[in-house]
């Protein structure tokens, strides 16, 4: 075994995670679903999420046949909400494609929608004990430190070279359990010891062959990307308010909160009152622009500008598809992205707001 690998070993008997809700057992659904929701998200928030998701859902075969709102409702809130989808989808390819059975391979699990190589990996370790390279966020910064490998991880040479490292660092002659023991010590010591910003170096378990310690280049590696500032997109969002109802509209999917409810959203510069009568067919007052809400996707920010209206006119959305008046406490329990939950609680259910409901 690598001393890389042995020492990652040792030091996770002591001073790793061994009581994470998803720890508790082999099965591949809990496990994937875990891994799903620990991507890009720490697991701190990951962990209430989980527990009221397997509550809900406490197999394939409930996710299966569950409506993708009831989903995407319990996902509000945490983020990247084609994670969900893909959740769902690829629930449903179980069942009708494995009979209900997770696959068990790393190159199958790799086929699901929404899986990644070493998201794949993780699962095939976990569940099934084989033994794969993860080659996550955490484990790249760890090995372009620990084998001093220079160049943005997001390159394809480089993240070639840390595949290779990733996998020439197997516990390859492993006893039982040493594969799920090592994975889970090099997903912990990214998270506690070599963090991206000021590592414990002192406490880590591979700081005597550390490349990067010993040139002194912790803090340059890994590469950095070249930053571009990210474009910036405004749009405006229309509370409607009819008595005590706000009109929500489902966005459509695929695309930026697919399938998600939202006020409807119009370009800048488009007469708000003309749209209103012309694509809602109602009339409208307009009442106050609320304060601007800003809100940063990985690709772009994105500057809403809310507009409270009144309908003034008795007619009823039911013939439009896709639309519902709710009420913005009910509206909270449906799927919908953080920054409208923020506008909604903030306009509608704060005691300080003129427009309480
Ligand atoms: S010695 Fe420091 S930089 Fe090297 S792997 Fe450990 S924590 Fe990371």
């Amino acid at each position: 075994m690598s001393a890389f690998a042995e020492q990652l070993i040792i030091w996770h008997d002591q001073h790793g995670r061994h009581h994470l809700p998803w720890q508790k057992n082999r099965d591949p659904y809990a496990i994937w679903l875990s891994e799903i929701m620990l991507q890009q998200t720490q697991v701190n928030m990951v962990i209430p999420y989980y527990a009221r998701f397997m509550q809900k859902f406490p197999t394939i075969s409930s996710l299966a046949q569950a409506p993708l709102d009831a989903v995407l409702s319990l996902w509000s809130g945490l983020g990247y909400y084609a994670r969900a989808r893909n959740l769902h989808v690829t629930a449903r390819k179980v069942m009708h494609h494995y009979q209900g059975q997770f696959p068990c391979t790393r190159e199958a699990i790799q086929h699901l929608p929404g899986i990644g190589r070493s998201t794949a990996a993780a699962i095939a370790v976990f569940a099934f004990g084989q033994c794969e390279a993860i080659l996550d966020g955490n484990v790249k910064r760890i090995l372009a430190r620990y084998f001093g490998i220079s160049g943005f991880p997001g390159e394809t040479k480089t993240q070639n070279l840390l595949w290779k490292k990733a996998e020439e660092s197997l516990p390859i002659h492993h006893q039982n359990g040493k594969i799920e023991t090592y994975t889970q010590a090099l997903m912990d010591l990214g998270t506690a010891v070599c963090t991206r910003r000021a590592p414990l170096c002192k406490a880590c378990p591979l700081q005597s062959e550390c490349v990067a310690l010993k040139e002194n280049r912790v803090d340059q590696l890994p590469t950095t990307k070249p930053r571009k500032p990210l474009p910036q997109k405004e749009t405006t969002f229309l509370l409607l308010m009819q008595q005590q109802n706000i009109l929500l509209e489902q966005r459509p999917a695929p695309g930026i909160w697919g399938e998600l409810w939202c006020p409807p959203e119009i370009g800048i510069g488009i007469d708000v009152i003309t749209y209103c009568q012309h694509n809602l067919n109602i009339e409208v007052r307009a009442l106050i622009e609320l304060p601007i809400l800003d809100h940063q996707f990985t690709h772009f920010k994105l500057r809403i500008h809310p507009q409270l209206l009144q309908v003034t006119s008795s007619e009823s959305l039911a013939t439009l598809p896709k639309f519902i008046w709710t009420k913005p406490s009910d509206a909270l329990a449906k799927g919908i992205p953080a920054p409208v939950r923020k506008l909604l609680k903030q306009t509608f259910l704060s005691k300080f707001s003129p427009y309480r409901i």
